[in-house]
């Protein structure tokens, strides 16, 4: 495993609102917020995550809402994000504009991510890889709300909206499994780096009763398919995946 170019820092997964992996850092109502713990579309993943695990036959706006005020009874703060030049329609939360390319993509490259990650020695069972072609097979994907609908409606259920700033420049893709920690961002804009706290989406699992491996492969799997439609998708090289022990 490489080395971090970056120091984690503590972060409370309770009293700090999770916000995205994006790289770019930003402000809550004018003001830079301090470490936040990470996940995709921020507290939009383990929504995504329950819908999948539990309930792909469902609309994805009915899972929020549960996932959500769930959320809220464990004790975390929930949190999304825009940027300052998201334009008409969009939120500018790539997680959440794309949600459906992502799906799809991970739908179609099962195969091709199932072997990104095994480049970096991450490997699942053939029975959870099985689970996850047939839970891609079966999510409804037809009634997704856009992005912006999405986070409007996270907002309207309590969540913290940040307000991210400047260009996409990250150059790794980080997978942080370091319990309680996170990457500094906003001490971060020299070297930008996406940063997936799993420690946290593990943490969820666990309160959700979802599978820790069947959790492990569709939050991994979510990420590489994240990066495909973002970077490669934009026509950037593939970022390099760096897990963080
Ligand atoms: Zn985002």
């Amino acid at each position: 495993m490489k080395k971090l170019p970056f120091p984690l820092v503590k972060v409370s997964s309770f009293k700090t609102p999770s916000f995205c992996v994006d790289g770019r850092a930003g402000k809550v109502n004018g003001e830079i917020y301090g470490p936040y713990p990470q996940m995709l579309g921020a507290s939009l993943m383990p929504a995504v995550l329950e819908w999948l695990i539990s309930k792909p036959e469902e609309d994805f706006s009915k899972v929020i809402e549960d996932v959500f005020n769930r959320l809220k009874e464990f004790g975390y703060s929930l949190g999304v994000h825009t940027s300052t030049h998201a334009i008409e329609g969009r939120s500018d939360c790539g997680f959440a504009d794309n949600l459906k390319t992502i799906l799809s993509t991970f739908r179609e490259k099962t195969e091709e991510i199932k072997g990104v990650l095994t480049k970096v020695d991450v490997n699942f069972s053939d029975e959870i890889w099985q689970k996850i072609r047939e839970i891609l097979g079966k999510v409804n994907l037809k009634s997704l709300p856009t992005g912006k609908e999405l986070i409007g409606q996270a907002e309207s259920l309590g969540a913290v909206k940040q307000v991210l700033e400047g260009e996409h420049q990250e150059v790794v893709a980080v997978v942080n499994l370091a319990s309680g920690k996170t990457l500094d961002v906003d001490k971060n804009q020299e070297h930008q780096a996406f940063n997936l706290d799993l420690w946290l989406v593990r943490e969820m699992a666990d309160k959700f009763g979802w599978d820790q491996n069947l959790t492990d492969a569709l939050s991994l799997g979510l990420y590489v398919a994240t990066e495909m439609v973002l970077v490669e998708g934009k026509g950037k090289s593939r970022l390099p995946i760096l897990i963080n022990q």
